[in-house]
């Protein structure tokens, strides 16, 4: 059997996560199969579809580096057999129709003249009888008396597929195994509404079909809507895919991970300076695990060690804490150049170091990249290097300048820098430490001091290196301006 999976948003809001997950695990399963991953836009949604939110999965996908075979591009160029791979513009081909026609010709699908304010009394009635509010199929057994009647007061139709009221739908799902509903519990779904549009458990399962998808890979929010496909497929004659449900995505709190938990739009993660790779190193592991529990993989390495028996049936739990310290393992991970040009879309946004030379800013990323967690605090944390004037803090001021002593450990070392053959990190910690001695101070009454002196803060990178990369210059204008804080 060809592997062809697909990935298919329905464009109505930002690349949520979870999306994001199921486009991961069909990509995976694809990669690792040697299959086909496709994406398909199902966009039946007249009202809610919009190109923004087709544009944010393109842009979300590509970033997350999630690249698939066939479906359309931003571009405007499409890849593969089945084109096009949007729904509406599938519909605008008559693609479903056929299909709708054929059902209602052999009796298994009906059309349905109920108004809105009809079935709203039926749920009513229904609800108030203790009944499930679902539809009891009124229209199925329409006179041709009725129809006209209908037709005649301008009602438009909606076409309704006929669910088998008795037996039991049952299906085998790769990640939950036998999965069982009974028939009399699924109800007349809509497949054609007024509008002609095909709704979205019908189209799916035509394009499916067309589209030759071995495998379905969705969230486990689906689920309830799959023995409904599957009667479609049977009521069609044809073979279903296999189905796989992944696990729901909760928050730390035990409910459905939702804005209330945080971010959950991706490109959120994007713009606050979180790797890709971690970002679907952490997703991969939502439901997924290996046999021995490896938390960080290498590049390339989930592609080969995915593995759909691995999935768990029980909701995942989002842990940004966790997302945090994976993102700061990735950075620590980078070299150099990685690392720089992550980080220089986020210093130029800030307008941090402009005009600075490339060669000294890496320079500068790299001193302090033990600390990062993510993209967006390199500019804040680096910015002290290239302002004019030192941003004091007045914690800093206050508790290290204001200090006995603090003066008295400037001019020392203000001193022994202006004369300091080597202006380097040893030479640089050695005068210090001289200029303590020689003064009756501790080591620490002069280093913080020259810490705030030249960074306006108390903490910060590694003090001597720092300096260092400053250059005397600055380091001294810097300790001479403070000393006018001292008290
Ligand atoms: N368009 C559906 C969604 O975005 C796809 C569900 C499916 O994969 O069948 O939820």
């Amino acid at each position: 059997m060809k592997i062809r999976v697909r990935f298919a948003p329905s464009p109505t809001g930002h690349l949520h996560i979870g999306g994001l997950r199921t486009a991961l695990f069909n990509y995976l399963y694809a990669r690792k199969e040697g299959g086909q991953f496709i994406l398909r836009i199902e966009d039946t949604d007249e009202e809610r579809s919009t190109q923004a939110s087709t544009d944010a999965i393109f842009q979300g996908m590509l970033w997350a580096g999630l690249n698939w075979d066939e479906g359309p591009f931003p571009d405007g160029s499409v890849k593969g057999e089945y084109p096009p791979y949007f729904q509406a513009a599938r519909w605008e081909q008559g693609v479903y129709q056929k299909y709708i026609d054929g059902l209602l010709a052999e009796g298994k699908a009906y059309k349905c003249y109920c108004t809105p304010e009809e079935l709203g009394d039926m749920r009513a009635k229904a609800q108030a009888e203790h009944r499930p509010p679902r539809y009891e199929g009124r229209c199925r057994h329409l006179t041709q008396e009725q129809v006209k009647r209908f037709e005649a007061e301008g009602r438009k139709p909606v076409v309704r597929f006929k669910m088998p009221a008795e037996g039991e739908t049952v299906f085998n799902d790769l990640i939950r195994g036998e999965v069982r509903f009974a028939n009399k519990d699924l109800y007349d779904l809509v497949i054609r509404k007024t509008s002609g549009i095909p709704t979205y458990n019908f189209a799916v399962v035509v394009d499916d079909y067309l589209m030759q998808i071995s495998h379905v890979i969705r969230g486990d929010d689906h689920i309830s809507n799959t023995p409904a496909q599957l009667r479609i497929y049977d009521a069609l004659g044809w073979r279903p895919p296999v189905m796989a449900h992944l696990s729901m995505i909760h928050g730390p709190d035990g409910t459905k991970l939702s804005k209330r938990h945080g971010d959950t739009s991706v490109i959120e993660y994007k713009k606050q300076g979180y790797l890709p790779q971690a970002l679907i190193n952490y997703l991969a592991l939502l439901g997924w695990s290996t046999p021995d529990s490896q938390q960080i993989f290498a590049a390339g390495e989930l592609e080969r060690k995915f593995d759909i028996k691995g999935c768990q049936k029980s909701p995942a739990v989002f842990d940004p804490v966790k997302l945090l310290w994976m993102n700061g393992e990735y950075l620590r991970a980078m070299d150099e150049t990685q690392l720089y040009a992550a980080a220089r879309p986020f210093i130029d946004d800030a307008g941090v170091a402009r005009g600075a030379d490339a060669e000294f800013l890496r320079k500068i990323i790299m001193l302090e990249r033990e600390k990062y967690k993510t993209l967006k605090e390199i500019p804040d944390l680096i910015s002290f290097f290239f302002t004019d004037k030192v941003q004091f803090d007045h914690e800093a001021v206050n508790k290290v300048l204001k200090q006995e002593g603090a003066k008295k450990a400037l001019e020392a070392v203000i001193a022994k820098y202006s004369v300091l053959a080597d202006f380097s990190e040893l030479p640089l910690e050695a005068a210090a430490r001289a200029a303590a001695k020689e003064n009756g101070l501790k080591a620490g009454q002069v280093f913080h001091p020259v810490r705030v002196a030249v960074s306006g803060r108390t903490n910060g990178p590694t003090l001597f290196k720092m300096l260092e990369y400053m250059g005397r210059d600055k380091v001294l204008a810097r300790m001479q301006a403070a000393l006018e804080l001292c008290s």
